[in-house]
């Protein structure tokens, strides 16, 4: 166990290391720890060098720990770590303004920084993430441990049919099978033609395992088969991986891809601010994402109390790097809401799974005639009825100060009008028995808008009633 022990922080891996052909794990001694053992001996050194880096480096932190009265060295179980207050998108986004382009909570000088990414700014002002030059080395080891515990391996061929861009999904996928030894097709997406061309490329390279959004990928498959191509024979799929959308780990969806690829389906990914570190992932036995404590240590809490929920129960996301060097998150409320567990999972990975992923996206939910509701649990009942195509909107519109929710869903190809008209009516009572009243209008297969990135499947006309009431 002595290798285990944090010797020097930030830690250096060595980047020559695979494990032996026939390991199950990317390390044996790191993934199947005791996990109380992993906090005291890896978690709890790694979270307190962590800090200290974070005090001494960045102004953000000193200012913000200073003004509450944080004191590091009282900081000596990870329930006292507890004390720590939250990091909001909202903190950071107003950091970078006032102190562009990074904020004051870069700690690395300028010609230290390797990469420069950001979110994609579709609501705002993007948020600029600096990339340290040893932070991108632990970011491929962290992607390559991963990915080879769900079943990646060298002799694999890993097409990336996602954007390389400021997002930074494609490029972590890159970095870790890269590092992992596998070989890489970063064939990007986004540009007019492109799906046609992936197709045949798909089909005559026949890569292995597949990277983008859950969208596209049942979009690929839209287009494949509308070209005559069928995805489970012309193409050589053993595992898609996914990020950046919750529908991986929707069972619905996960069902109609590995149905439609022949593969399985994983599920990985927290959020933009933590995000150049895979360190949620599920394994190749998907029974939830598995929580990485040792590179991003994650807290599921209740928002009040700020403290740790117990396993079983739900609570929001907290997420703190321990192993950054550029821009540290330390308790970043992501704000999304899952449900954590400990039990033991086929695979012998010893880390809490979140057994739903992370169904209630904070970015993603609506509140109609006061009531939470998340597009995810429309998709999962979508997605679950035979005759509906893999493409829906959800549109909010207020009709006399009451809130109204319709749902578009487009339904299969070759289906008749009656079937059409059963298909509505079951759709209405689904969502129905989960709460949720709902018009839903049949639409014609390949009638809405596809997407190559992230959907966005939720139009709230609300605004547009309101602006008309002020206005008469
Ligand atoms: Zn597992």
């Amino acid at each position: 166990m002595g290798e285990t022990v944090l010797k020097a922080w930030p830690p250096k891996y060595d980047p020559s290391y695979l494990p032996a052909a026939a390991s199950p794990y990317w390390n044996k001694g790191r993934d199947t720890m005791d996990p109380t053992e992993r906090e005291q001996r890896v978690i709890l050194p790694k979270l307190q060098a962590q800090l200290k880096y974070a005090y001494e480096k960045s102004a953000f932190y000193k200012r913000k720990w200073d003004r509450v009265g944080v004191r590091l060295e009282e900081i000596r179980s990870l329930e006292d770590f507890e004390q720590i207050p939250f990091v909001t998108k909202e903190e950071i986004r107003e950091d970078q303004l006032a102190h562009p382009p990074f904020g004051s909570n870069l700690c690395l000088p300028r010609e230290e920084v390797g990469r420069i990414h950001g979110t994609s700014g579709t609501t705002g002002k993007p948020t600029a993430f600096a990339i340290g030059r040893g932070d991108i080395a632990r970011i491929a080891e962290a992607h390559a441990r991963c990915m080879w515990n769900f079943g990646l391996r060298p002799e694999d061929t890993v097409f990336i049919g996602s954007f390389f861009s400021l997002y930074w999904g494609s490029w972590g996928a890159l970095l870790g099978a890269e590092r992992l030894g596998a070989t890489v097709f970063p064939f990007g997406a986004g540009v007019p033609g492109q799906t046609d061309r992936a197709l045949e490329w798909m089909k005559e390279v026949r890569p292995t395992a597949f990277y983008g959004t859950p969208s596209y990928s049942l979009y690929l498959a839209e287009r494949a088969r509308a070209r005559g191509f069928d995805p489970r024979k012309d193409f050589a799929f053993r595992i898609l991986f996914f990020s950046g959308e919750p529908g991986a780990g929707i069972p619905s969806t996960r069902k109609r891809i590995e149905e439609t690829y022949g593969g399985i389906c994983v599920d990985s990914g927290s959020t933009a601010e933590m995000a150049p570190w895979m360190s949620n992932c599920e394994c190749s036995h998907r029974q939830g994402m598995h929580l990485y404590q040792d590179v991003v240590y994650a807290e599921l809490v209740d928002t009040a109390s700020r403290k740790r929920v117990p396993y079983g129960e739900e609570g929001v996301t907290v997420y703190t790097h321990l192993e950054r060097t550029s821009q540290p998150m330390i308790r970043f409320m992501a704000g999304d809401i899952s449900r954590w567990v400990d039990d033991p999972c086929p695979c012998g990975l010893t880390f809490p799974r979140l057994p739903r992923g992370v169904y209630g996206r904070a970015d993603d939910m609506f509140v109609v005639r006061g009531e939470n509701v998340y597009p995810s649990a429309i998709e999962d009942v979508i997605r679950s009825i035979r005759g509906f195509g893999d493409e829906y909107r959800i549109i909010i519109t207020r009709e006399k100060a009451m809130d109204e929710l319709m749902v578009q869903a487009e339904y299969e190809p070759g289906v008749d009008s009656q079937t059409v008209s059963r298909l509505k009516d079951r759709l209405e009572s689904e969502l129905k028995a989960r709460g949720l009243r709902t018009v839903v209008q049949m639409m014609p297969p390949d009638s809405l808008e596809r997407t190559q990135f992230k959907a966005r499947r939720v139009i709230d006309k609300r605004d547009l009633y309101d602006d008309a009431i002020r206005r008469r």
